[in-house]
């Protein structure tokens, strides 16, 4: 028999192995392959090997873990298909920590060996009485034996050396415990309860997708939690998904405050003890709860019962990279692989959810009302052309008159405020005020930003510093330099300068690497200790900051810019969500908008509170332009070292390209970042018809041109950036 063997490596095909003994599908199983040994999973079995008997290998063991389930399996096929990925690569997905396959830490563990005091020649003792006693519970460490029994150390030891208690190794494991689900419930409001009887009696019932489409701080949290505590009744597993930055420690008490237990997490910033563990945990079944960001859906669970997308909305579901996928879809894909519910848990869902409520896809569940006394803020907008802003002794200034006043006001009442700029940095652009020369990055085609904190330039597409010249690198002028626009350090200099005496701070994506740090300012504004805080869009990811009454959005504009697809619903969201972070306590919250184009309908619809108004207008646009969830979308990147054959095989794509009635391509144009790492890269747009299969389109497509090595032809389908 012949088992074919999927491994983690940029490969469509499974590779045939010798089965010797027990192997079925789904098993993870040792190999050799060249001169290593690697680990994969059994796919299929077959009679016979169309390769050379002789030069097959046997699998060298099979793996101590359970068997990859068929779902599981469909799963990884589906995702492979539709996002045109490597079977072998979302393999890797699922089998992401190589360190479970070692050898595990063993334990010197102590458990009775059936050797008698007497015949050991010991005198019976109580302690000693009370050490065999103990053992009879199962094995335990030394120190676990003192403490049960109440012996010293010594007590034991002459125990082990007569021989009547014996060695044993056990795993080192960390334990689960499991959560409690009364343990401590919440008194939920009439329109609250309404919606958890609904979610809850999806749990156990198969495939359905719900959206719980629910105002800022109208109780989403508690909602769910009632459903995830019937699938825990059930004996489930459940997997709560939430924006990569979402995992505070304010989300993670109220998980334990709730259950009584530490949930398990997933996501990029986890130590690798943790990392291991918890995958195990999660294919043992032991882990009934696990939290965490996008990568957390591929996690090889054992019983999973329900899954949960937070703030379902949110950018970070999208991964490009090796892999591109949206997690939210693949999210459902997995829930009906599994037949279990999902829940899309959002104030400001995406198009493509609102369409598939719409169309009766999805159920929708709602909460139209904030819990307890808090009221939705109000939200005003300011005209910055009647209201400019008025240079200062600091020099520029990007806050209006208006919202300066409320800024002090709400300082003086003793208050929090937030004002919201999605840009880090001190300035996005420095430029030569002699010589027009701007500063680019040596390696993308993308200005330089400066950051005044560290006194570098920073490339924000390839990470790329440099210190800050003293002079124009081009006509080298002494002070010709100067900072173009603001980002949010160059806010905080601003407000510094007009309330000496508050307490202002920054939060940014700059310590993306160092979520330390941004959970530290975030506990800080929740216990009141910062006046005015500064950020970019991590504003915008459900925090609850009780005191915060006012938001000021210094530029209203800026994502709408962005021609692309989805620039509006972006800055729908994005700005309803920072708006959403006012007045979630007792005190009534104030939103301004700072713009140029206060007749803009985004902004409007923000203003007026009114979802559906936006919704409408998305709909209609997308509609008549037959763009996504009205018609299909894919992106081709094609990139690499040597300009020139970037751009033929480019040109070469274009020509191949299909085009007709439900079909048309658009490009090959060089991309918005012609430059990104030191690589050219040009695109290419396929927009189909809603009922065409895009990736049969594409197969076809990209067979007909030989693409070199050099070369890299990326497929992103249902894209979501278009830099
Ligand atoms: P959302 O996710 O909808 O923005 P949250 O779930 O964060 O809202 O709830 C906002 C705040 O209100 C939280 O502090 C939450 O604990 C509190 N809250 C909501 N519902 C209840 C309830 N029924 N009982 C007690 N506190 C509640
Ligand atoms: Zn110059
Ligand atoms: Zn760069």
């Amino acid at each position: 028999m012949i088992a074919k063997v999927l491994l983690t490596l940029p490969f469509n095909e499974p590779f045939d192995y010798k089965i010797e003994g027990n192997v079925k599908c789904g098993d993870l199983v040792r190999v050799p392959f060249g001169k290593d040994t690697l680990v994969g999973v059994v796919w299929d079995i077959c009679e016979t090997s169309k390769l050379d008997s002789k030069k097959i290998k046997k699998i060298i063991e099979v793996l101590p873990f359970e068997p990859l389930s068929k779902n599981l399996r469909k799963f990884i096929e589906f995702v492979s298909g539709y996002n045109m990925a490597y079977l072998g690569l979302v393999l890797k997905m699922v089998l992401s920590v190589k360190q479970v396959f070692d050898d595990p830490k063993m334990l010197k563990y102590y458990r009775l060996s059936g050797k008698t005091l007497a015949q050991a020649k010991l005198k019976n003792s109580d302690a000693r009485w009370r050490v065999m006693d103990f053992l009879k519970e199962g094995p335990f460490n030394r120190s676990d034996i003192a403490a049960g029994a109440g012996v010293s150390q010594s007590v034991i030891k002459t125990m082990i050396d007569v021989g009547v208690l014996e060695e044993v190794l056990v795993e080192k494991k960390k334990q689960y415990q499991k959560p409690v689900c009364q343990f401590q419930k919440v008194n939920l409001t009439d329109e609250q309860r309404v919606a958890a009887e609904r979610l809850c009696a999806k749990v156990g019932e198969g495939f359905n997708v719900t959206l719980l489409n629910g105002v800022t701080g109208s109780g989403k949290t508690e909602v769910y939690f009632e459903a995830v505590e019937k699938a825990f009744e059930q004996g489930k597993q459940v997997l709560i998904m939430v924006p990569e930055i979402g995992l505070t420690a304010q989300w993670l008490s109220r998980f334990e405050k709730r259950f009584g237990v530490k949930p398990a997490q997933w996501h990029s910033a986890l130590g690798q003890t943790e990392r291991i563990d918890n995958w195990k945990a999660v294919i043992s079944g032991e882990a009934k709860i696990i939290i965490g960001a996008r990568s957390a859906l591929f996690l090889p669970y054992k019983e999973l019962g329900l899954i949960v997308i937070d703030e379902s909305h949110d950018a970070s579901f999208k991964q490009e990279d090796v892999v591109n996928y949206q997690g939210r879809d693949m999210a459902v894909v997995r829930a009906k692989y599994e037949a279990i519910p999902l829940i899309l848990s959002t104030a400001t869902p995406d198009m493509e959810t609102v369409c598939n409520v719409d169309e009766g896809k999805y159920d929708e569940v709602r909460l139209k009302s904030r819990y307890a006394s808090a009221e939705l803020p109000d939200i005003k907008i300011i005209d910055l052309k009647k209201n400019k802003p008025i240079k200062g002794s600091w020099g520029m200034s990007w806050l209006s008159p208006i919202l300066c006043d409320k800024l002090k006001e709400v300082y003086e009442k003793g208050e929090q405020s937030v004002l919201f700029l999605n840009r880090r940095g001190y300035a996005p652009l420095m430029i030569c005020r002699d010589c027009g020369h701007r500063i680019q990055c040596p390696n993308c085609s993308a200005w330089l930003t400066e950051h005044k904190n560290s006194n570098r330039l920073v490339c924000h597409h390839c990470g790329h510093t440099q210190v800050i010249p003293d002079e124009c690198p081009e006509c080298h002028s002494q002070d010709g330099l100067c900072a173009c626009g603001p980002g949010v350090e160059r806010i905080a200099e601003e407000v510094k300068y007009r309330f000496p005496l508050a307490k202002v701070k920054v939060l940014s994506s700059d310590f993306a690497t160092n979520f330390k740090e941004i959970h530290q300012i975030i506990k800080e504004m929740e216990n009141g200790n910062i006046d005015i805080l500064i950020g970019t869009q991590i504003l915008a990811k459900g925090h609850h900051f009780p005191s915060l009454t006012l938001v000021g959005i210094v530029d209203a504009d800026m994502g709408l810019m962005g021609s692309d697809l989805r620039a509006s619903e972006r800055t729908y969201q994005l700005l309803s969500q920072v708006a959403g972070r006012a007045g979630r306590g007792n005190k009534k919250g104030e939103v301004y908008l700072q713009t140029l184009y206060p007749e803009n309908a985004v902004l409007n619809a923000i203003k007026n509170g009114d979802a559906q108004e936006f919704y409408a207008i998305e709909k209609q646009t997308r509609k008549l332009l037959k763009m996504p969830p009205f018609g299909k979308l894919a992106s081709i990147i094609v990139s690499g070292i040597r300009q020139n054959e970037v751009e033929k095989i480019a040109i070469m794509l274009g020509k191949a390209a299909f085009n007709d009635g439900k079909i048309s391509t658009l490009g090959p144009a060089p991309a918005p970042i012609y430059m990104l790492r030191g690589k050219y890269r040009y695109r290419l747009l396929l927009k189909t018809a809603k009922n065409i299969k895009i990736q049969d389109v594409l197969r076809q497509w990209l067979m007909r041109v030989k693409i070199p090595a050099s070369v890299r032809v990326e497929v992103d389908i249902d894209p979501y950036s278009f830099y």
